[in-house]
């Protein structure tokens, strides 16, 4: 004894009208008994026997009942349960026919797949599985199908200038990398593929046509010349622009190696001491000027005043940065005279700094004139971070693809992001 309408109207999908409603007790044994609330319904004559690939009417052949699982009823878990034929659609052949509340072949109804996969959106996986009663593996399979969805006919390389493309380390031991294509105005991710190789950023560049690709890319100047290469193969219009954070990363890599050594030598001359690892000294060299605490101050003023050509160094690299902030011209000159300074300094590290920043100059240049702003990049890159920071317990780099897509691929309509 049901009221359909009210059925009809909580469940609110088109086409499909609930034929009656019962209780299952669950599960026999072990677990506490748990009431699953199941509801029957059956699609409506506009949508029943209807070929899930082409929308076209199939005769019904045989038939076979199903249950789906969809949004839980005041804390009960509730399925839909319906008869569902396979039909012979004169175009697919042999097929189970299409139903209006869920995709073809999922166990899931549509509302409940939303749900669930902005819940996977908002927190780790594990827990949202367990909030769910599902799998994670069942929630890893939502996600994708509901970014496919969300995808599908969209050309998310349209219309776009200027494009970053970036290597990431993710999960635990080595080896792991995707590689990431953004969109400098929005922030949002073009493109996301496992690993890092010079097949997949070439399939990008296919993907984005030859016509479009007058366009500015902002890469990572560092161990990935690679992309320079690929960049100049596939759009040889495209101004390449050096990112800022991996040049200046340079510099602090040669100030490591140039403390490291002075450091040997100290230990060398019988002065363990002195060489102990300055470790708030090495943190303040590192740090930008602006975030660094008092103690770090003080760390640096003594470098400053005990160690000239590490303090040399430290200024060098500020400069760098200097250059990169206020850009055409003026940060042109500011690089200019750093590069000289650092090959005058007679230090062999800053000299070596001074020939690859010589190498790179016209690349450089690309970006002090032309350079996007680092706003966008670095916040992207600092909620990829948490993402794959939060994301430890992903499994495969395909669920980590799926959901940083989902998520920051503007994918997903309630995404905090
Ligand atoms: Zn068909």
């Amino acid at each position: 004894m049901v009221d359909g309408s009210i059925w009809d109207e909580v469940l609110d999908t088109e086409h499909a009208t609930v034929v009656r409603t019962s209780i299952e007790r669950w599960p026999p044994k072990k677990r506490a008994p748990e009431k699953i609330l199941i509801v029957v319904v059956e699609p409506d004559d506009e949508a029943r026997n209807r070929c899930p690939r082409c929308g076209n009417r199939g005769v019904p052949v045989e038939s076979d009942v199903r249950r789906w699982r969809t949004l839980d009823v005041h804390g009960k878990r509730c399925y839909l349960e319906s008869a569902v034929p396979r039909i012979e659609c004169p175009e697919h052949g042999k097929i189970t026919a299409a139903v209006p509340w869920a995709r073809h072949d999922d166990r899931f109804t549509l509302p409940f797949g939303d749900d669930a996969a902005g819940l996977g959106a908002q927190m780790p996986w594990t827990k949202a599985s367990a909030e769910l009663r599902i799998t994670w593996e069942a929630l890893a399979g939502i996600v994708s199908r509901a970014a496919a969805g969300a995808t599908a006919g969209q050309d998310r390389l349209a219309g776009q200038r200027m494009i970053g493309i970036n290597e990431k380390s993710w999960g635990k031991g080595g080896g792991k990398y995707l590689t990431v294509v953004t969109h400098h105005a929005t922030g949002k991710i073009a493109w996301i593929a496992e690993g890092r190789s010079q097949d997949s950023v070439k399939a990008f560049f296919d993907q984005l046509g030859i016509d479009r690709s007058k366009l500015l890319t902002h890469v990572p100047a560092d161990g990935a010349a690679w992309i320079h290469d690929v960049a100049k193969e596939k759009a040889p219009q495209a101004l390449i622009c050096p990112d800022v954070f991996h040049v200046v990363k340079w510099a602090g890599e040669r100030l490591d190696e140039l403390r490291r050594r002075l450091a040997a030598e100290l230990r060398v001359a019988g002065h363990a001491d002195q060489a102990a690892a300055p470790g708030t000294g090495m943190r303040a060299l590192r740090k930008k000027p602006e975030n660094l605490t008092t103690g770090q101050r003080t760390a640096l003023a003594r470098i400053a005043a005990g160690n000239k050509p590490l303090y040399k160094g430290y200024l060098i690299k500020e400069q760098l940065r200097e250059a990169f902030r206020v850009k055409g011209p003026d940060g042109k000159a500011l690089l200019a005279g750093l590069v000289s300074r650092a090959r005058r300094a007679r230090i062999p590290e800053f000299a070596k700094l001074a020939k690859t920043l010589t190498r790179f100059r016209d690349l450089i240049w690309n970006t002090l004139d032309h350079g996007p702003s680092n706003g966008r990049a670095e916040a992207l890159n600092a909620q990829l971070n948490a993402l794959i920071t939060r994301a430890r317990g992903f499994r495969s780099a395909d669920a980590l693809i799926t959901m940083a897509d989902f998520v920051y691929g503007g994918l997903c309509p309630d995404s905090p992001y």
